[in-house]
């Protein structure tokens, strides 16, 4: 992890990997833009990006340094907003593409932020508590220079949580000698978190699941549906699924895939995985041998809910579901969104479907600058609205336009991103 004249990730050439994914994107939604088709080179870069090295003093007094980035996207329609995220894979690519899906569903859900997002490369599961911390503090004291309430604002994402978030704060704070609860999102309740905040993401997928089968005449009780990733979002969301009367017939995590045809018990799972790290060995359920089979399950609806560019050309083709209800943030690639097109399988985008956690993220800083805070009735009535009718605005425009739910939520968030830039014009 710490070993000697490492070439950095950003230097070693690689494929153009996940804002590849988001290029090919924007290509696809270019030609329904119109007249704002002139400002477009602007989504296709990010206005800053920031590369910081992450040196920590290990438990075993070595010195470890790791790769910190914080992008911002695009700051058009307010200050940058998204997440940090700790993984041993994180890329440049990676982050800047995630801080671009931000850019997009932040103004697909019409909430007053760009898109940013960051990362350190480094796998967590190898840092004691007290390596996480001076890895979370040094790394927010490096980008300390671009970050604030009022201009961009981090928040949890993969392996990242309240505590996390409240060492971040806590960081931001000692610099600035002044606390700042408006700098982060998804902070601890007692520091200026937000009711509903944790299971946010996981609602907002099962608000939209729900409208999604709607759509399709799919009755949610008895559905039966299939997650990867047993997280904060997959977790949340198969819990909700359940209490629908869906049954979660399959949960694949980084460990395993454990199944059951008549609906996994998702409390007894979630207790295992709090306890053991992983569905391995669960004893409620069968056990595939291949990680692939889990593409191949017989479900109605589909959530991915783990890491980019998993439902790829190699799998597409065997998928079963419906519905499928990106959790993750840009779990499909193109190509494959186009097998699912030719097979009828309706793909709510990630820039709708796992919005929930940035519009409370949202409710959290409204109520910090107002330090004024509401009831958990209150912000998940508000929640569900705004994702309800973010998903039939979009909707609305796949069926008038004949395109993908994915091009449609582009369309809406792309146009209100370059209005606002067309609107403010160029400086100076
Ligand atoms: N990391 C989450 C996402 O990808 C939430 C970001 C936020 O709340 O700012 O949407």
């Amino acid at each position: 992890m710490s070993s000697q004249h490492q070439i950095p990730s950003y230097l070693v050439p690689h494929d153009i990997g996940p804002w590849g994914v988001y290029l090919e994107q924007i290509d696809r939604v270019t030609p329904y833009l119109g007249g704002l088709a002139r400002w477009v080179e602007t989504l296709k870069r990010p206005k800053r990006i920031l590369i910081v090295d992450v040196p920590i003093e290990r438990d075993d007094g070595t010195i470890a340094h790791f790769e910190g980035y914080r992008v911002q996207h695009n700051t058009s329609r307010g200050p940058g907003k998204g997440g940090v995220r700790f993984h041993q894979d994180v890329t440049l690519s990676e982050v800047m593409a995630l801080s671009a899906w931000m850019t997009v569903k932040n103004a697909a859900v019409n909430v007053p932020y760009g898109g940013a997002k960051g990362g350190i490369r480094v796998d967590p599961k190898l840092l004691s508590q007290g390596e996480l911390q001076r890895i979370t503090r040094r790394y927010t004291s490096e980008i300390n220079i671009i970050i604030g309430p009022n201009k961009d604002i981090p928040a949890p994402d993969v392996n990242t949580n309240e505590k996390v978030m409240a060492w971040m704060m806590d960081t931001y704070s000692m610099n600035q000698g002044s606390t700042a609860t408006g700098v982060v999102t998804g902070k601890p309740i007692s520091l200026g978190g937000s009711l509903g905040r944790q299971e946010a993401t996981g609602r907002g997928v099962f608000v939209v699941g729900c409208e999604a089968a709607a759509k399709r005449g799919l009755d949610i009780a008895g559905a039966k549906v299939a997650v990867q990733g047993f997280g904060n979002v997959g977790g949340v969301a198969a819990r909700l699924f359940t209490e629908a009367g869906a049954k979660v017939v399959a949960v694949q995590d980084h460990a395993a895939t454990v199944i059951h045809e008549g609906g996994l018990d998702i409390t007894a799972l979630q207790e295992h995985v709090a306890r053991h790290g992983s569905v391995a060995g669960f004893p409620g359920g069968e056990f595939l041998k291949e990680r692939d089979d889990f593409w191949g399950i017989d479900c109605d609806i589909l959530v991915p809910a783990a890491l980019e560019q998993q439902i790829t050309t190699e799998n597409a083709s065997r998928i079963r579901a419906s519905i499928i209800l990106e959790g993750a943030n840009g779990p499909t690639t193109p190509a494959a969104d186009d097998i699912l097109k030719e097979k009828n399988v309706l793909v709510v985008p990630d820039v709708i479907a796992n919005a929930g956690g940035v519009t409370v993220s949202y409710f959290e800083w409204v109520q910090d600058f107002s330090s004024f805070f509401w009831t958990e009735d209150e912000i998940n009535l508000r929640l569900t609205r705004i994702m309800r009718e973010a998903f039939a605005a979009v909707w609305q425009i796949a069926s008038d336009k004949r395109v993908s739910l994915r091009t449609a939520a582009f369309i809406v968030g792309c146009t209100r991103v370059l209005q606002a830039r067309e609107m403010r014009g160029l400086y100076p």
